[in-house]
């Protein structure tokens, strides 16, 4: 069986653990997967430190030609890159080069960095005297990162790291981990010195061990809201800087002027797409007043015509769950709905998939008449699970949104501007969609909820990025000819 291994210091490296690697769509396991501890992550810590003596001194035109042969690298390996996280993860092929596509945003954006990295500069603020300011790395950072984007969300991370600076260490989902050691090898071959990327596999331990150890600065997590707040607690109070995002509930609000077919389709792929395994994927529909009963006929009609298959089938739509008990977890979730009171309109429990009778699919469920006391509405299924929740007015679906713990994206369907300046100016949420269904900002924006969303005040990349992976410094300069010499008070200096 093949043994994906860590990789520390430009190389492979094989621990004495390891853990079973599926694949979704058979059931089967597919290779394992080196399993890291506080000994990995030491010697990651020590290759970083090392590296990071000389990359946070080499030039921003030696680490932006880097991003940009790493860009180039993303391009022509985009489908390859695609096949592992579709045969790990189980979406689709497509779906899967879309999240690349997203990702080398990022490493698009941090080739711009000369342009965002500016300091700033103030001449004379008293007489001879200058002030300038200017942004330093960290020294060494991490980043754990979910199953649910492989590629994509450690990408939201480690450009931005690494082009300002810092050396990274990644602590990859157990679940997809081959994405990991995929972008490390490409980072070798775009020139990045050995010891500035390093991927070092596992879980619990590993991530405490990050979160424990003296020589790492900053962590950035990404995943389930439980997860990030302990993160956030154990990092922070050891000293480092941290931001986490965390879970999310978002909710699709259809008043009745939208075109609801166009709402349907997109609330469909929102709903859907990714088999409902994105933190901005569409759980929630709110049908306001009279669109109700219509939108759920479309809905419903759209649900039956969803391809469920293997991620490598073309014309699948949409693949299996990440594992087992996700695939458990989603189908209990709508009998539980249903024995709460709400009408399974589209049943996706015990769908089975010619040919791959061990994956972990379910198809799409669409639920009626859920209201906010069901724990299908409360709690994350991160499934192709779609609950309709019916509202008399915008404002009451403002509140709806606004009750709810998570934060994270939201979008309103209409063709009412005055509805919609309302709804983004009155809910509490970070990703505002109007007529677009995932929000996912682009890279010069950050990306980041509210709420339990997001646990702390660091959202993730874009400018935010910049200021996560740097700390200021402000130089008052003075100087002084001959003659300008003057005697020092033991007064607190002021200008003049
Ligand atoms: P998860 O929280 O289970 O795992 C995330 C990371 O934490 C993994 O690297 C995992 O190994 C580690 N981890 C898991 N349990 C741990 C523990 N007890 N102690 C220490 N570390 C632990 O999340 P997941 O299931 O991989 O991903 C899905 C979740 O991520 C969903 O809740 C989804 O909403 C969220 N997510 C959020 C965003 C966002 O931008 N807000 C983006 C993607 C995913």
């Amino acid at each position: 069986m093949h043994l994906i291994p860590h990789w520390i210091d430009g190389a492979e490296t094989r621990g004495p653990d390891s853990a079973p690697v599926f694949a979704p769509a058979t059931g089967t396991e597919r290779a394992r997967v080196s399993v890291g501890g506080a000994t990995e992550v030491d010697a990651a810590v020590t290759a970083a430190a090392a590296a990071f003596e000389t990359w946070s001194e080499s030039s921003l035109t030696q680490r932006t030609q880097v991003m940009f042969a790493f860009r180039q690298l993303l391009v022509e390996h985009e489908e390859e890159l695609g096949r592992i996280i579709s045969a790990e993860h189980g979406k689709t092929v497509d779906d899967a080069r879309g999240e690349i596509t997203r990702g080398r945003e990022i490493v698009e954006f941090a080739c711009g960095l000369g342009d965002v990295l500016k300091g700033s500069f103030s001449d004379q603020v008293s007489r001879g005297v200058d002030v300038h300011s200017f942004r330093q790395p960290l020294g060494v950072v991490a980043g754990i990162t979910p199953f649910n984007f492989p590629a994509m969300v450690p990408l939201w991370m480690h450009p931005i790291a690494i082009a300002t600076g810092n050396t990274f260490i990644l602590k990859p989902s157990e679940r997809d981990p081959s994405a990991a050691n995929f972008v490390a090898a490409l980072y070798q071959r775009a020139g990045l010195p050995d010891g500035v990327f390093n991927v070092v596999h596992g879980g619990k331990d590993a991530v405490d061990a990050i979160l424990d150890h003296p020589g790492i600065e900053a962590v950035s997590f990404v995943g389930s809201t439980t997860i990030a707040r302990y993160v956030h607690e154990r990092a922070t109070s050891h000293g480092k800087r941290v931001q986490a995002l965390g879970g999310a509930k978002n909710h699709a609000v259809v008043l009745p002027d939208a075109d609801l077919e166009f709402a349907a389709d997109h609330i469909t792929a929102g709903a859907y797409g990714s088999a409902g395994e994105r933190c901005m994927a569409l759980s929630v529909a709110v049908a306001v007043g009279d669109a109700a009963d219509r939108l759920v006929a479309i809905l419903e009609g759209k649900a039956r015509e969803v391809t469920v298959g293997p991620g490598d089938r073309p014309g699948t739509d949409m693949g299996p769950l990440i594992t087992r008990a996700a695939q458990e977890r989603v189908e209990n979730a709508v009998t539980t709905a249903h024995t709460q009171g709400a009408t399974v309109v589209v049943d996706g429990r015990g769908l089975k998939v010619d040919g791959h009778e061990g994956g972990f699919f379910t198809g799409p469920s669409l639920l009626d008449h859920v209201t906010a006391e069901m724990d299908a509405y409360r709690e994350e299924l991160f499934g192709p699970v779609l609950a309709i929740v019916r509202a008399e007015t915008l404002a009451e679906a403002i509140d709806l949104i606004n009750a709810n713990p998570y934060g994270n994206g939201t979008a309103l369907f209409t063709a009412s501007g005055e509805a919609a300046r309302r709804f983004q100016r009155g809910v509490k949420v970070g990703m505002i969609g109007i007529n677009v269904p995932v929000p996912v900002p682009m890279s010069y924006y950050s990306f980041g909820g509210w709420k339990d969303s997001l646990i702390g005040d660091h959202p993730i990349h874009g400018a935010e990025g910049i200021r996560f992976y740097t700390r200021p410094k402000v130089v008052t300069t003075r100087w002084p000819r001959p003659a300008q010499l003057t005697v020092a008070g033991f007064d607190f200096p002021t200008s003049d």
